[in-house]
């Protein structure tokens, strides 16, 4: 398993060496402020998701960008873990699709409030096992097993897990408009 600190280090540098942008534009960017960016570009620390989702959406690129591993054959083993959401990549955003694709685990009580992803991001949710809540117009939406959704993330939207066991589910990010 590749360490995704390092590989957010190395790929958040890359992507803002080659924009041209300071640390404070950045942070201007982003909302993520200029210490913690700092930080992350020296590996010392490791972003929560919503960060990440904050620095992508700033700089208008795809999550999965800043967790690529450069090696061949990797792809499948990148995975972000919080206490209460598992995040596995199943394909990394490419240009050629437009797309990325992840698997994700959500522990019961799990609640997360998403902020509007870039303009013309849409989500594609299928339910595997469990059950989950969407908010999407304002309005929580329950998914189970076998349910899909698909939505306008480029507006306020969330998830949450009122259960009491896990849910696993997949989700499609399809951009129209992110070059990396
Ligand atoms: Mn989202």
């Amino acid at each position: 398993m590749s360490d995704p600190s390092k590989n957010i280090a190395t790929n958040l540098k890359a992507l803002r060496t080659n924009l041209g942008w300071s640390l404070d534009k950045t942070a201007a960017a982003t909302g993520v402020s200029k210490a913690m960016l700092g930080k992350l570009e020296r590996g010392e620390s490791s972003p929560t998701i919503s960060t990440l989702w904050k620095i992508a959406d700033g700089l208008n690129v795809s999550f999965s960008t800043f967790i690529k591993d450069q090696t061949p054959a990797a792809e499948s083993e990148l995975q972000l873990t919080e206490q209460d959401l598992q995040v596995d990549t199943l394909f990394p955003f490419e240009q050629e699709t437009g797309f990325e694709m992840y698997r994700l685990c959500m522990q019961p009580n799990y609640e997360r409030l998403a902020p509007p992803h870039q303009p013309g991001v849409i989500e594609h949710l299928v339910m595997m096992s469990g059950e989950i809540e969407v908010l999407v117009d304002g309005d929580w939406q329950q998914l189970s097993a076998g349910d899909k959704l698909r939505f306008a993330a480029d507006k306020p939207h969330g998830y949450r897990n009122q259960s009491d066991s896990a849910a696993v589910y997949h989700v499609m990010i399809h951009y129209t408009q992110a070059k990396v």
